[in-house]
């Protein structure tokens, strides 16, 4: 295990259930990043002593160097001091949200990291890339969604992949299961952040919402294990308890189940390939609720099925349908907008957006900002 370690997005949930691992597996913080939350990032750098803080709003970076004058930790900011924060330490917990992340993540990925990989918006927009880059610098990237740990999990010692016959995606449902289209239409966003079982970041949450997450979800699992749309399935599991699937060829299924924290898939991928003791929950067969299955609702929630149309697309369609969501989903959270409006505008921008095949990075980052663009 890389007893050093790097966290990106420190401040946010599941940044900060990682220095609660890192806490109790002992390791050594080098460096930690946020955004402009700098009272709880003076909190945690006191704590852990990281190198360096990097702060991507400039003015917050200031802020934090005046509070930390008494330490010998370096304070920078701006979007460099991001991507040099990203080179430190063994591992890289790559934890901010959104497509910022990928700057930062394929610099960890050049530097050869083991990257602990929970920014999945980075795999959606250029996972082909990612995945090629990782490959030829030989950088382990592991999963953090809990999904995507429990596929990992499920595939060790797996040879051949083409022994997978499909993968299956597990899917809370969000808030909103089970509701009609008119019963959604008027849905706030205060009423998405309502998730019956996990506590995250309130953009995760609301695509938890939309199902949007899912949609993301299953590009990201297509990337991870280089698979096509057809062997990723997704079955509604309201309890997540089943976090995923995996079916092989002769028919067996393995699942890894455990109580829904987090704090088990980001401890696996630091500890990966052992397993040591976890400060998550433990999972009670006997009192836990009964595990039911169900087909999602792609017509009451039409993100998931615009991902996978988009994944169908390819090229730069991903980039477009998740930087037109995430703009989206930046309304909706300040009332700007209402719960329709978000596929709407998710659609409007795969239809609108020109659609380039076999991207560079220059051509994602093109796609994403003239996706931001027809959001408004
Ligand atoms: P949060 O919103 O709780 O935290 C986001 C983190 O990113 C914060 O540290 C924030 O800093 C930082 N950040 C935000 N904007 C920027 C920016 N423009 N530049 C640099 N840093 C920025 O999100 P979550 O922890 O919930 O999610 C993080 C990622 O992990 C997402 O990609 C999400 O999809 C994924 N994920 C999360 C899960 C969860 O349980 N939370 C589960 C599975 C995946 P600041 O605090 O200063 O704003
Ligand atoms: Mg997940």
């Amino acid at each position: 295990m890389n007893k050093t370690i790097s966290i990106l997005g420190a401040t946010g949930s599941i940044g900060r259930q990682t220095l609660d691992v890192v806490e109790k597996l002992d390791l050594k913080v080098e460096a930690l990043t946020a955004n402009s939350d700098v009272k709880r990032i003076e909190e945690q750098a006191r704590k852990f002593r990281p190198r360096m803080v990097a702060m991507a709003n400039e003015a917050a970076a200031q802020d934090l160097a005046a509070r930390l004058a008494d330490t010998n930790i370096r304070v920078s900011g701006g979007a460099a001091a991001l991507t040099e924060a990203a080179t430190m330490g063994g591992t890289v917990v790559t934890a901010v949200v959104g497509m910022v992340g990928l700057k930062p993540t394929l610099a960890a990925i050049r530097a050869g990291k083991r990257i602990a990989l929970a920014n999945k918006e980075t795999l959606v927009c250029a996972g082909e890339l990612v995945m090629e880059t990782a490959r030829k610098y030989g950088a382990e990237i592991i999963p953090v969604d809990s999904e995507h740990s429990a596929i990992f999990q499920c595939l060790r010692g797996i040879r051949d992949m083409e022994e997978v016959r499909r993968l299956i995606l597990t899917c809370s449902g969000g808030p909103f299961y089970g509701k009609t289209w008119e019963e959604l239409a008027p849905m706030t966003s205060a009423d998405a952040l309502k998730h019956p079982n996990w506590r995250m970041g309130p953009k995760i949450t609301v695509d938890c919402a939309t199902l949007m997450n899912k949609g993301l979800e299953v590009i990201e699992a297509m990337r991870l294990y280089r698979l096509p749309l057809e062997k990723v399935h997704v079955v509604i599991h309201r309890q997540s308890i089943v976090h995923s699937l995996v079916e092989f060829r002769d028919g067996a299924v393995l699942a890894q189940l455990g109580a829904p924290d987090m704090r088990l898939p980001i401890q696996y991928a630091l500890t990966y390939p052992h397993r040591v003791e976890s400060p998550a929950d433990t999972l009670d067969l006997l009192t836990c609720p009964p595990l039911t299955f169900a087909e999602p609702d792609r017509t009451t929630f039409p993100c998931l099925r615009l991902a996978e149309e988009a994944v169908k697309t390819g090229g730069t369609a991903c980039a477009i349908l998740n930087a037109a969501n995430e703009e989206a989903v930046k309304l909706y959270l300040r009332d700007k907008i209402g719960f329709y409006d978000i596929p709407r505008l998710v659609s409007r921008a795969l239809e609108t957006v020109p659609v380039v095949q076999n991207p560079t990075l220059q051509d994602i980052l093109d796609a994403d900002a003239a996706a931001r663009r027809q959001v408004f």
